[in-house]
């Protein structure tokens, strides 16, 4: 049997009954996908959830508490069946199943984030789901991949992958890069002739396959394979789902905790050693006594919560950054978003509207003014002299080298297209002037699609007087390929007319409108088949130029200024004209004079990277740029250590995308491929999303680390209070004797995982402090302790430990019995925390943040707060937990003492600026 690559065009459609007018049908499309299923690659099998939950016991601080468990379970047995005392062996079993039953809770706080950190990221995945062009009930759709099915007719254009394997049956220019399966880097040109012989994969040039990048042209194919089906399929059985990269944040903390586990161990053996020597015997009885101690102080010092809290942050802002359009490809982005400090734009559709009309335009003899906004072909268009279009050469070229349609639905013109070349159709429209009618006449016979690199494109067309080439582009490119330009009616040599040409086409761009000239020659018919770009593109006369408007976005000018205002440089990096992009520059703040430096594309050439390292600090308007320059203007940033964010719309683009610190593409223009390469992708293509995006960065960044300062305080707290007490409290007080721990290990457990656990969770979801964006870009060399942060942690831990130690021995100094004085240790503990928790939200002081403005916050306060008195009220908890009742005046004193820290450091700070509380 005949393969695709061996069949013709016609006996592929009609073998797979397609009807190449028409395309598929929606029961053709439920019918293949019945028979086919969807185009998918099987992805890697997830971990099941029971595997998810069982994961968090292998946790070092689990495993403790589990051997604490153990523990308490035989001291109980042995306390009913040899000591025979029933009340501390009740005691020891319900200490058991406290501890078991806190060890679940956490096993199911860690799996509930994880599966919701997991849910988040599944979500952004989605979001990014490719899509692609399929002509389906005489419309061309666009779809998500995986909704391809065999049959399809599917187009592609530069910038794309191919998502299927396909038949090609129109190719327009199409190279395509298939290196992933034939190992050729080099792009392969694709035609749709027949190939009569048998032909090894990389042989069959009118053959498509599924991952490959489009790198020139455009083509329509026939999907012949989808999913596991394809080329593609047949070597990659599996592929993971996106990777999660860990962040440079994640490792660092990740470090951290592992080497305060290693402290930790090292404080819980000395402290073991040091108790079994003051008790001075080796008996089960002592040795239950000292681990007590010990076990609590290995839940006090390991920041247990640090790494999942950190996870589940990361990709719950990931997710609110997404809602808020800029999509991120992996954590680590959200942590350099926050330090970046350049961002480099492009102009058209990021920082304009993408919305273009022509004003004016030039046809060789006269300017003329063009009138109406919009899609609708109304509109009048007057010569400055007074008099009315007429169908010129120029408008002909203009309708002609354009692939854009506008469709009438219900009183609407909606547009299909690049918008330069929508812009071009309506001024044919308001002509008179339409594609449909000039082709009836004229023949189109190679389409020769738009690139960035040539900044032109054209068709050649076959009519009476021979073959044509129009072809339409920026005008200092036209001028360089060009030999006659037309002038006041008259043909002129370039070189005479080249100054006046200019003139106008200056005038146009000083007006910030896009320009675009038209030009034409004749060709051999062996040309117009068979020449190459490059040599068609050349010996052009010009006709005329068009002048269009793409009017800035409104939102663009604020975001500038407040971009600006945290010291993050805007440079403007474009395709455009250097006039035209001073003119929008300066409507939108990037530059603040009217004769702002512009450096050129072709100057760029000349520079070396010496002179480029110069250039860039003083330069904000790069235009006439080409895909390669911005790689060389990145890297010149980054030797002067800034952090760039870098905007990308075309496949050339995807190089400098990677370069760059953040590659940011765009959603609803940008190409696949682009978006491939890219760490943020801007959903709806807005330059405020940016500035959105840098700003979730930045509160992220900024609450992981006051998040983390409260956890290291309350840690060194806990610590404290209870090495102070080993050593320090040697001799009996009052009711007291000596060696009694400050706090019992239930109480440490509870500290942590109830009132310390959930207002540090909520830090995590805390909004900006209001001056965020008012701050320089973080260093990103810096680490997340620095500024200050271990200063403060040290500082106020040590005092908040201090404290705890000293009211648990002031508490044994009025006569308080053992359970008491630890219950006056364990609420200023608690309530020393839930203090400064609203001091630790704050890189200047409590003073300076509303304390109801995270509500999480609140309320996760209030409900500490509030348990935190239960559980020593309650007899149960009493039991349990070691704690006591106490009298009203002592429960205030416990609330409110423990504020003092944290009113005076944070006071002291704001009188005398003091930065190191
Ligand atoms: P930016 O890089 O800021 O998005 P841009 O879109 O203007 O800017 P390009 O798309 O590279 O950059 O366009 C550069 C120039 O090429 C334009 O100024 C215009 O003169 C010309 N041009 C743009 N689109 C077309 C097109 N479809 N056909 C022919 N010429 C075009």
């Amino acid at each position: 049997m005949k393969q695709f690559y061996q069949q013709t065009k016609d006996q592929a459609l009609t073998k797979l009954l397609v009807d190449p007018k028409i395309g598929l049908t929606t029961e053709q499309v439920q019918q293949n996908r019945q028979l086919y299923g969807r185009n998918q690659l099987p992805e890697k099998k997830k971990d099941p959830y029971w595997k998810i939950f069982l994961r968090s016991f292998k946790e070092p601080i689990i495993i403790v508490l589990l051997g604490a468990v153990i523990l308490s379970f035989l001291s109980s047995i042995y306390a009913f069946r040899t000591q025979n005392n029933p009340q501390h062996g009740l005691e020891a079993l319900y200490e058991a199943i406290v501890i078991l039953i806190l060890i679940i809770i956490n096993a199911f706080l860690g799996f509930w984030q994880e599966i919701s950190a997991q849910k988040n990221l599944d979500a952004l995945r989605e979001m990014n789901n490719r899509i692609a062009t399929v002509y389906r009930n005489k419309e061309w759709q666009t779809i998500a991949t995986k909704d391809i099915v065999v049959s399809d007719l599917l187009k592609v254009k530069l910038g794309d992958f191919v998502e299927a394997d396909v038949r090609w049956i129109q190719a327009d220019e199409l190279q395509v890069i298939e290196s992933h399966l034939t190992g050729e880097a080099d792009a392969i040109a694709k035609n749709s002739a027949t190939i009569n012989q048998e032909a090894e994969l990389g042989d069959r040039f009118n053959m498509g396959y599924s991952g490959s990048t489009v790198a020139n042209g455009q083509g329509i194919g026939l999907v012949v394979g989808i999913g596991e089906n394809t080329e593609l399929g047949n070597i990659s059985r599996l592929i993971d789902s996106v990777e999660e990269k860990v962040s440079p944040l994640q490792k660092t903390i990740n470090k951290l905790t592992k080497t305060l586990m290693k402290v930790s161990a090292g404080i819980v053996i000395l402290t073991f050693i040091i108790g079994i020597l003051r008790a001075g015997e080796l008996s089960i009885n002592s040795i239950t006594s000292v681990l007590s101690t010990s076990i609590a102080l290995a839940v006090a010092s390991i920041p247990d919560a640090l790494p999942a809290v950190l996870s589940i942050v990361l990709t719950i802002g990931a997710s609110k950054m997404a809602q808020n359009k800029g999509l991120i490809k992996s954590l680590d982005s959200v942590e350099t978003l926050g330090s970046t400090s350049y961002i480099c734009s492009d102009k058209t559709g990021t920082l304009t509207q993408n919305e273009m009309t022509a004003t004016k335009f030039y046809d060789g003899e006269e300017t003329f003014n063009v009138s109406g906004l919009g899609y609708a072909p109304t509109g009048k268009i007057e010569s400055t002299t007074g008099s009315t279009a007429k169908t010129s050469i120029f408008l002909k070229g203009a309708v002609l080298c354009n692939e854009a349609t506008i469709k009438e639905e219900n009183g609407k013109f909606l547009p299909f297209g690049n918008p330069t070349e929508i812009a071009l159709t309506v001024l044919g429209q308001k002509a008179g002037l339409t594609k449909e009618a000039l082709l009836k006449n004229n023949q189109l016979i190679r389409t020769l699609p738009f690139t960035s690199d040539r900044k032109m494109m054209s068709v050649v067309i076959k009519n009476d007087t021979g073959y044509w080439l129009y072809t339409k582009g920026a005008p200092d490119v036209l001028l360089r390929n060009s030999q006659n330009i037309l002038l006041n009616g008259k043909t002129v040599a370039t070189q005479n007319a080249e100054a006046e040409f200019m003139k106008i086409v200056d005038s146009f761009a000083n007006e910030a409108l896009r320009t675009l000239a038209v030009g034409f020659r004749q060709l051999t018919e062996n040309q117009a088949r068979k020449e190459t770009v490059e040599k068609l593109e050349t010996d052009l006369t010009i006709v005329g130029v068009a002048g269009i408007i793409d009017p800035p976005r409104p939102e663009v000018k604020q975001s500038v200024k407040t971009l600006n205002e945290a010291n993050i440089e805007v440079v403007m990096i474009t395709g455009d004209h250097a006039n035209t992009a001073r003119a929008i520059a300066y409507d939108l703040g990037i530059v603040k004079t009217k004769d702002a430096k512009v450096v050129n594309g072709l100057e760029i050439e000349k520079m070396t990277d010496d002179e480029l390292f110069k250039t860039v600090p003083t330069t904000n308007i790069y235009a006439r740029v080409s895909p390669e320059h911005k790689q060389r203007i990145i890297k010149q940033l980054q030797h002067h250590q800034q952090v760039v964010a870098m905007t990308g719309d075309g496949v050339n683009d995807a190089p400098a995308l990677r370069v760059a610190d953040i590659g940011i593409a765009m959603g609803i223009n940008g190409t696949e491929v682009t978006k491939d390469s890219a760490d943020l992708i801007l959903l709806d293509d807005k330059f405020t999303t940016i500035e959105k995006s840098v700003k979730s960065g930045r509160t992220i960044y900024a609450n992981i680390k006051n998040f983390m300062r409260h956890e290291l305080t309350t840690n060194i707290a806990e610590v404290l209070a209870l090495l102070l007490g080993l050593l320090l409290f040697s001799k009996t007080i009052g009711q007291v004797p000596a060696g009694t721990p400050t706090l019992t290990a239930l109480m440490v457990l509870w500290v942590n995982m109830v009132s310390d656990a959930l207002p540090s969770f909520a830090l995590g979801y805390d909004v900006a402090e209001a001056d965020i964006m008012k701050e320089d870009p973080r260093d990103p060399n810096e680490s997340v302790l620095a500024n200050h942060t271990w200063s403060r942690v040290l500082i106020r831990g040590t005092i908040m430990g201090a404290m705890v130690y000293l009211s648990f021995w002031w508490a044994a100094n009025i006569g308080m019995s053992s359970s008491e004085a630890q219950t006056v240790a364990f609420l200023t503990l608690v309530f020393g925390q839930l203090w400064h928790v609203f001091d630790a939200r704050s890189s200047h002081s409590l003073f300076r943040r509303n304390p109801f403005g995270n509500r999480n916050l609140v309320l996760a306060v209030l409900f500490a707060g509030i348990t935190s008195i239960l559980v020593t009220i309650l007899p149960f908890f009493n039991l349990v937990m070691g704690t006591a009742n106490l009298p009203a005046w002592i429960y205030l004193l416990v609330i409110f003492v423990p504020a003092l820290p944290t009113f005076i450091l944070s006071g002291l700070k704001e009188i005398f600026g003091i930065t190191i509380w």
